[in-house]
């Protein structure tokens, strides 16, 4: 038994792989938008874990149907058919545009974008693929090609498939790029590891009219900004397109590893054998993102990120704090780039009790739960301003 936070630290310092950079906090238990160390030290959570506590922790709905599945059904491999993955199916359908109705269950974001890039391959027989500067679409080696940031692609250079990037907000360069062997075309519609950009919409609208003009798929990944964070149930909503496919990951199954690719009915269907995944649409996972999804429903999920994060945008520009750029966002997706590097702030803000994540070297990302209230919002505004001031 492991009883000790400095048994904890030594014994993760010790096996760790060295992939992530650790912040010194033990965190043991959640409630709600809060978190709690191993002293019992609250902690109000502005990252939802990079996104994905959409309803907070220990939501009832989403821990029943968790407890109730794993006692029925944990696992039911896709070659046979299962009530849960039915209903999940039901659920997303009625989510998304009408055109969308082929799914892919995985289990994490980059396994969605894997998929979306061998769905994409298979339905349109082309290989070139085109994403954004600043686009983040995961780590995997075939996602890696879609990823912007070099750092993390270069050290796998040669291994990886080829992605061209074109910058975001500038269609003459898109259309330099998306050409009739392009098979497909990645789109954040507000990018977020790269430092929450919102794209403009006339932009996103050109994307779809030079993808629908090339034949290529256009792919809007709602990993992070869909589901209801940005004031609508997908970003790309805001542009009122309508993509190819789509990928979910992140919040989608309540916490619980999930990924999803959807895709236009037309399109049609892969062959069987050519993907698969084990743990793919397992009823487990299902039963927690059906649960998850008719909570963010009664929640009025996307109205109450619209309203919130609008309210949080205004307060945060209109401090003109010291420390501030600029400050962007849509809905509860909101970055805050600061005029120095953003570690010092993160630690800052911890050691007053607030937790939120980095996008960037410089931008200070906040992904509260959609559960959030406006006076737990009003809470980090302050911590954020007195840290600015230096208080
Ligand atoms: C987080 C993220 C991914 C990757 O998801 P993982 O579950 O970490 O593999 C892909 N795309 C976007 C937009 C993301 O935010």
């Amino acid at each position: 038994m492991l009883t000790t936070t400095m048994d904890v630290r030594a014994v993760e310092d010790q096996h760790t792989s060295g992939a992530y950079a650790k912040r010194p906090l033990t965190i043991v238990r959640g409630e709600g938008c809060t978190l709690y160390d191993e002293t019992g030290r609250a902690y109000l959570d502005m990252g939802s874990g990079i996104g994905v506590a959409l309803l907070g922790h220990g939501h009832p709905a989403v821990a029943q149907a968790v407890a109730e599945q794993a006692q029925t059904l944990i696992t039911c491999p896709e070659a046979f058919y299962n009530d849960r993955r039915a209903e999940l199916y039901a659920a997303l359908r009625a989510l998304l545009p009408a055109e969308i109705g082929r799914f892919f269950l995985c289990n994490s974001g980059t396994e969605a974008v894997e998929a979306a890039l061998k769905v994409a391959r298979l339905l349109t027989g082309r290989r070139g693929i085109v994403s954004l500067k600043r686009g983040f679409h995961g780590r995997t080696l075939g996602a890696l090609a879609t990823t912007w940031n070099p750092p993390y692609r270069q050290p796998f250079a040669g291994w990886v498939p080829e992605s061209a990037f074109a910058s975001p907000n500038d269609l003459a360069s898109a259309e330099a790029l998306i050409t009739d062997e392009t098979a497909a075309v990645f789109v954040e519609a507000v990018q977020g590891e790269g430092g929450v950009y919102p794209l403009d919409a006339d932009y996103l609208r050109g994307l779809r009219r030079l993808c629908t003009e090339r034949g290529a798929l256009l792919i809007a990944d709602e990993i992070q900004c869909g589901l209801g964070r940005t004031g609508r149930w997908f970003a790309f909503e805001h542009a009122e397109i309508v993509p190819d496919m789509v990928t979910l990951g992140k919040g989608l199954a309540g916490g619980l590893p999930m990924g999803a690719v959807a895709w236009r009915t037309e399109l049609g269907q892969i062959e069987s054998g050519v993907h698969g995944s084990t743990f793919g649409g397992n009823p487990l996972s299902c039963a927690a993102a059906i649960a998850a999804l008719n909570a963010l429903r009664a929640l009025d999920a996307p109205a109450r990120s619209a309203q919130l994060g609008a309210w949080l945008l205004g307060e945060l520009r209109a401090r003109h704090l010291p420390a501030v750029r600029e400050v962007r966002g849509l809905g509860l997706m909101v970055g805050v780039e600061l005029r120095e590097r953003v570690t010092p702030t993160l630690q800052a803000l911890q050691a007053r009790g607030l937790l939120a994540v980095p996008a960037g070297k410089t931008t200070l990302r906040l992904l509260p739960p959609l559960i959030v209230t406006q006076e737990q919002l009003a809470q980090a505004v302050q911590a954020l301003e007195d840290v600015s001031n230096g208080r």
